[in-house]
This record gives C-alpha cells, sequence and structure tokens, in this order.
C-alpha cells in the first residue's frame, strides 16, 4: 500500500466515524482534536471515551458533522500507519450486515490478534486513606481493603485476591466518596510491535584523524567491504564487536540504528524451483484462466482429479497475476496442509508471499501482516483468517480444496471463508479460483445453475492412473478379534506387499465416534439404530448406546437385534490402538501416528511430514489430518479402517462428508511413479457415498446426492 493514503477524512473538520470493537450496531462519531489531526487516517485504530471506559476503534471514515456540537474527542491515535486499506471497509460493512455481527467486531477479528487493548480501574489509596486505616469506624472489609491498597495500587480483580472475596463496586463508590480511594483509568496494553535489531554503519567516510586501535581497524574492515551489518552478524565474526562497536560510536566512528526485522516463521531454507511445462489440460486450463485476470468479476471451479496439477495452476495464475501488478490470497484448509502449499508458492515465489495463520505466533503474524501493508509481499498465503489480507485491491483469491469444513469459522464472527472469498471477490472485482478434486455439493450446483465457470482437469499428472480401490466388508472379515479384527487380512496383506516393496502406507482412520460401539460377537453386526440404520455410539457416562441421527437410545447391554445373541462386545478403536497394532503385526515397520494428538506441539507436524517425505516412516496412522492435498510419492497404499464412519454424523451433509474425505484420502495413494491401491473397509459396501467414493466419481455422487437435497429442502435448495 502506499503511504499517501487516500482516506476521505478532511482534516479541517476533523470529524471522524470509529467503530469501535463491542456489540454494538452503530458507529460512532468524534472530533480530533487539533493535536492529532495530522495523524488521522482510514484504517487506524484509535482510543476513544465510551461510557465510562476507554476503548480501542478503528477510523473508517468522515464523520457526520451536524452532530459536531457534542462530540467526544478522540484520546489517542494508536498507530502510525494504517492496520487495513480503506478499500477494505465495504468488504468489512457487508459482513457486518449478513452475518448480523458489530462493524467494529468483524474488523477485531481481521486483525491479527494480540492489537487490542484493555481499560481497567486502578485504585489507589488517598492520604486520607491512610490516615483511616486503623481507625474505629471502618467496616471489617474495608480494615483489609485499605492495607492492601496501602502497599501498592491494583484493580480491582487483583484486590479482591488480596482480600480473598467478592467486594461490589458500591464499596468502592463509598471510599471513593469518603475520599479515601482514587480510581484512575489505564490502559493495559499486550501491544505487538515490530521487532527491530541494531545494525551498524560506518559513519564519516574521510580520512581518519586518529588512528585506530587494531580491533577498530578490523571492524572497519568488515564494515568497509560487506556494507552495514546487525550487530549480531558481527558479533559472529568478530567475538567482543558490541563492546567495541559502542566505543566506536562514542567516538563517532561508527553509526547504530534500529533495523525493523522480520520474524521468519519458515524453518528450513526453500530450494527456488522451476515450473515444469504444463500438460495438454493445464495449458487449456491456463488458457480459459489467464484471460480472465483482471477482467473483472468472475468465479470459477476447477475441478481436478486428485494429482492433475491443480496447484501448478495455482502457481501459473499466481505469476500471471503479479505480472500485472494483481495481488493474490491463496486460502488453504489448515496448518497441517499448509507446509505443502506454502513451500511451493515459497519455492516460486520467495520473499513475496506473507503467510498467515493460526501457527504463527502474535509477533510473527504481525510481521506477516505489516509486510502486506507495506507492500513487500503481493501474495498471502494462509488459512482462513488469511481472507482477510489486508490488500487494498486482491485480484486473485484461490481457494485451495474448497470443499474442506476447516473454512468454516465457528463462535464469535461465524463465518465460511470459501463463501467471503467469493465476495470479497466481487468488492474488488477479482477473479475467483476455487479448487477441488471433490467440490461441494453448494458449489458444483452454483456451476449448473450458470453462476460459477468451471474448468476441469480429468487426469493425472504423467498419465498416472488413479489408484485401483478396493473394498472389504467388515462385516465378512469373523475370524479376528478385537482390534485385529480391523485390520483385515486383505488389509494386512497388501501392507506386508507394500511394504516388501519399499514403498510407504497410510492408514486413514476417523477415530471420532468411533472410539466405541457395540458389536455382536456372534453375528459379527454392530449394533444399529432400528429407525436409521446406523451405527450406534457408546455413551460411556449413560452407559447407553445412542443414534446420533435420530436420538433414539438403549441399554449398552442387552441382545443383538439382528441375531437375538446377548454376546455383545465393546469395539474401542482409535488411532492409537492402530498404530499399536501395525506395530505389533509389522516389526520391521518404522510406525508413525498423526492426529490431533500427537500433533499438538508447535512444529511436530512439520516435522512428521518431513519425515514422511525422507521415508523415515513406512506406516502412517492417521486421522482426516492426513487426507489432505499432501504429495508422497513413496505412498502407494491406503488403507482406510472403516469407511462408513462419518455416515454416522447427525449433519444433512454426513454423505458429502463421506465421499470428500474418502476420495482424498484415496488420492493421497500413487501420486508417484508407482500405481496406487486403496483398500476401503467398510460395513456399508453398498451405500452410494461409498461406490462414489470407490469410483471416483464425484459427478455420480452429485447426481445421487442433489436429489435427496432437493426432496428434503436442503441446501443449497435452503438457506
Ligand atoms: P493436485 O493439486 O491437483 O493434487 P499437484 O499440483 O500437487 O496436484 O500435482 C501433482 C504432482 O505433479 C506434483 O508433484 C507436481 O509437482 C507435479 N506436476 C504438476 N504439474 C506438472 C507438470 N506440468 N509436469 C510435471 N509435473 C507436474
Ligand atoms: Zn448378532
Ligand atoms: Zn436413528
Amino acid at each position: 500500500m502506499k503511504t499517501s493514503d487516500p482516506h476521505p477524512i478532511d482534516p479541517q473538520r476533523r470529524i471522524v466515524t470509529v467503530a469501535v470493537a463491542l456489540p454494538v450496531r452503530e458507529t460512532f462519531s468524534y472530533s480530533v482534536p487539533v493535536h492529532l489531526a495530522d495523524q488521522i487516517g482510514v484504517g487506524k485504530r484509535v482510543l476513544v471515551p465510551f461510557g465510562r471506559r476507554r476503548i480501542t476503534g478503528y477510523l473508517i471514515g468522515d464523520g457526520s458533522s451536524d452532530r459536531q456540537m457534542d462530540v467526544k474527542h478522540v484520546l489517542d491515535i494508536l498507530d502510525d500507519r494504517p492496520l487495513f486499506p480503506a478499500g477494505m471497509i465495504p468488504f468489512f460493512e457487508w459482513i457486518a450486515t449478513y452475518y448480523m455481527h458489530p462493524l467494529g467486531q468483524v474488523i477485531a477479528t481481521a486483525l491479527p490478534a494480540g492489537l487490542n487493548l484493555a481499560d481497567v480501574a486502578i485504585l489507589s489509596i488517598t492520604p486520607s486513606g491512610q490516615k483511616a486505616i486503623g481507625a474505629a469506624q471502618l467496616t471489617p472489609l474495608e480494615e483489609r481493603v485499605l492495607p492492601a491498597l496501602d502497599k501498592r495500587p491494583t484493580d480491582l480483580r487483583q484486590l479482591q485476591q488480596a482480600v480473598g472475596q467478592p467486594i461490589a463496586r458500591a464499596l468502592i463508590h463509598q471510599m471513593q466518596r469518603r475520599g479515601w480511594v482514587q480510581v484512575e483509568r489505564r490502559i493495559r496494553a499486550r501491544p505487538v510491535r515490530p521487532k527491530t535489531v541494531r545494525w551498524v554503519t560506518l559513519s564519516g567516510a574521510g580520512p581518519l584523524t586518529t588512528p585506530l586501535s587494531k580491533p577498530r581497524r578490523v571492524i572497519r574492515q568488515i564494515l568497509e567491504t560487506e556494507g552495514d551489518l546487525s550487530l549480531a552478524n558481527l558479533q559472529a565474526r568478530r567475538p567482543g564487536a558490541p563492546a567495541l562497536v559502542r566505543a566506536m560510536e562514542r567516538d563517532g566512528q561508527v553509526g547504530i540504528f534500529e533495523k525493523a526485522v522480520y520474524r521468519d516463521p519458515f524453518g528450513d531454507p526453500i530450494e527456488p524451483d522451476a515450473p515444469p511445462a504444463l500438460t495438454v489440460e493445464q495449458t487449456a486450463a491456463m488458457q480459459t484462466l489467464a484471460p480472465m485476470l483482471g477482467q473483472g468479476f468472475q468465479s470459477v471451479l476447477l475441478a481436478g482429479v486428485t494429482g492433475s496439477g491443480k496447484t501448478e495452476i495455482y502457481l501459473r495464475l499466481t505469476q500471471a497475476a503479479l505480472e500485472k501488478g494483481i495481488q493474490v490470497v491463496v486460502l488453504v484448509p489448515e496448518i497441517a496442509l499448509i507446509s505443502q502449499t506454502e513451500r511451493r508458492f515459497r519455492a516460486r515465489f520467495g520473499q513475496t508471499v506473507a503467510v498467515l495463520h493460526s501457527g504463527l505466533s502474535p509477533g510473527q503474524r504481525y510481521d506477516q501482516w505489516c509486510r502486506i501493508t507495506d507492500g513487500q509481499a503481493p501474495i498471502a498465503i494462509g488459512a482462513r483468517s488469511c481472507i482477510f489480507a489486508p490488500f487494498e485491491n486482491v485480484g486473485l483469491i484461490i481457494v485451495d480444496e474448497e470443499h474442506d469444513t476447516a473454512y468454516k469459522q465457528e463462535g464469535g464472527l461465524s463465518y465460511n471463508a470459501r463463501d467471503l472469498a467469493v465476495v470479497r471477490a466481487r468488492h474488488h472485482d477479482a477473479l475467483v479460483v476455487l479448487g477441488s478434486a471433490t467440490p461441494s455439493v453448494q458449489s458444483w450446483h452454483n456451476t449448473t445453475t450458470g453462476k460459477y465457470a468451471t474448468v476441469a482437469l480429468t487426469r493425472r499428472i504423467n498419465r498416472r492412473p488413479l489408484p485401483a480401490i478396493r473394498t472389504v466388508d467388515l462385516a465378512l472379515c469373523r475370524d479376528e478379534r478385537g482390534i485385529h479384527r480391523y485390520i483385515t487380512p486383505q488389509l494386512r496383506q497388501q501392507i506386508r506387499q507394500t511394504l516388501d516393496d519399499g514403498n510407504q502406507v497410510l492408514i486413514f482412520l476417523n477415530r471420532r465416534g468411533f472410539s466405541a460401539f457395540t458389536i455382536c460377537a456372534d453375528c459379527r453386526q454392530p449394533i444399529r439404530c432400528k429407525n436409521c440404520d446406523i451405527t450406534l455410539t457408546l455413551h460411556q457416562r449413560a452407559n447407553a448406546l445412542r443414534c446420533h441421527y435420530c436420538g433414539f437410545s438403549r441399554a449398552a447391554v442387552g441382545s443383538c437385534p439382528a441375531c437375538g445373541s446377548d454376546n455383545l462386545r465393546l469395539m474401542g478403536v482409535g488411532t492409537e490402538k492402530i498404530e499399536a497394532a501395525m506395530a505389533e503385526l509389522f516389526p520391521d515397520a518404522r510406525v508413525a501416528r498423526m492426529d490431533r494428538d500427537t500433533m499438538t506441539r508447535k512444529g511436530a507436524t512439520v516435522k512428521l511430514l518431513k519425515d514422511l517425505k525422507h521415508r523415515r516412516i513406512d506406516i502412517l496412522v492417521g486421522t482426516q489430518m492426513v487426507a489432505k492435498g499432501h504429495d508422497f510419492p513413496g505412498i502407494t497404499l491406503v488403507g482406510v479402517i472403516c469407511a462408513d464412519l462419518t455416515l454416522n454424523f447427525p449433519d444433512f451433509r454426513a454423505g458429502e462428508r463421506t465421499f470428500q474425505l474418502l476420495a482424498q484420502v484415496a488420492g493421497r495413494a500413487g501420486r508417484g511413479a508407482q500405481p496406487g491401491q486403496v483398500i476401503l473397509q467398510t460395513f456399508n459396501p453398498a451405500h452410494f457415498s461409498i461406490l462414489a467414493a470407490k469410483h471416483q466419481d464425484f459427478l455420480a455422487f452429485y447426481n445421487q446426492e442433489i436429489g435427496f437435497r432437493k426432496a428434503l429442502g436442503y441446501p443449497p435448495f435452503t438457506r
């Protein structure tokens, strides 16, 4: 963004509109005192009085002058430069209206965390309060409050902790009236500021008046040949440099200055890559897409089977955008995936990429944010919140894996980043490309109504075949007990073969709702709902089996509705147990697990993916985290432990989720030179979602699903 911001605020009038980060519908007008007038700018935060508090607000434009008489003053302007460009305000306003969320809170959600200030009341004792200590007329509570305040000023919460009981505000007011305590409102800031490091520069390039000592000559020489250096760098070359440099600064031989640095969230150096020659299909896709850049609003669904080279299209399109001076936002589902796509963008575009996702520290996020507002990074890539990347005028928005539910933000401002991508594109007259191998029913529906254009990639790169998918009926697998019955002979044999061939195996188990259910030991059927034919889930506390779909409930003990046997057995299976079973069955294999439990530590995901890539893992067991967009050529076998799990979800999208998850996880197989195999174990081999996944046939799935949706009045036929 340019520093000469085109904000519409008239400094003569000095009335501004402020959106406060509070649950209020309106925006407010404030006047700007003369001493702050030259700092006004849309997109900056301001400190304003609001009732009895002082709060943060966002400057969003001109104020109305008719109320000029009674408006309050802006107390402070908190930013030297705007945090977001004026061009984003219509987008924020649209969100506020559509999601019925206060504008100031929309903006607060959009900004990187850690920027908001809180206002607290600080209580302190007065001299007459000090005198009152020990006086007879004090209540017991006052007798404890005053000495506590005498020790040090504090806020109400700390005071309550100090005296060990709640304190009514009325008591504080009373003590205030008596002149014993003072209340002062202070701002508690947890500000995130640009990180700076100290740099050293030579000053006085002319001839030296006094000869330098040898150590100083060394420093001078380094700076002469290398130019300005950070103090840390200098210290590395010449231990003891900081003390020397300080002395040299005093003598006017060098200058020390602060230089802003960006905290680099990327651990690894990334090798630059060269773009491959496009395939025929990719070329055709680019011929459709590239001319759309800069030609106004357009939504395109890029439907391409897994491994068909969609990411390469994103990269090429981004390249074409940059050549036209167009700014680009790339959304990817979540952190486990971002390392991959981010890496490919970084390999292609280097430092011009800013990364915004929740894996960054607040400081890192703020830095990345500033690289965008400073105009250093014309590309922003990140998880859902990256839709708020502060570009004045984004011209291309790419949503990778547009079907992914991780784009939904729940709680606070609830939004779907994929939908916002289309909205923002409309506001900026931009091109939005939604890519997926398994498009959402909603998006495909939009192509049938003409709302979205489509571009298809139907073949894998290098004509690699799609993996061969075999279903194995879990109900027919009778001879194994416990966990091992979930590793059918077919799967076991195929794992053995794959390991012997020196390839890698991915085992997928969506543990949710699967950790406990009951199965009949005689007929081997899981206990199903009598209404919905869905496997019942054990609710331990109630000791009941419950249908997550219709709410039907029955006792956990009893007899099998299918065969009458009362030999019911609790099946508890999760990634952890499968991992242990794998290690036991294949002692020669290196087994690892990827799920929310193992991936809590920062960097753990990246490390695991790296191990997988470098073939330090033979079998990876994981939840849906492993299903997403990874590209590991060594994986030739994907085993799905139980394909039915998501079918049990009490959601009209259960069928869609199942199809997507299975098609995606199957798509992880055979991305390298060797063809892939998928074994899909299921209790419902004839279910249309599972059949469609087996044939990787999105349209077959869609045509059946859309019929249901229409008949039952679900989205996309209702909102
Ligand atoms: P998708 O995003 O559709 O799953 P990718 O873009 O990850 O597919 O491509 C799959 C693999 O093919 C990647 O390893 C990628 O580097 C490679 N690839 C993509 N396009 C080409 C191309 N034109 N020539 C050679 N390899 C390609
Ligand atoms: Zn039975
Ligand atoms: Zn039911």
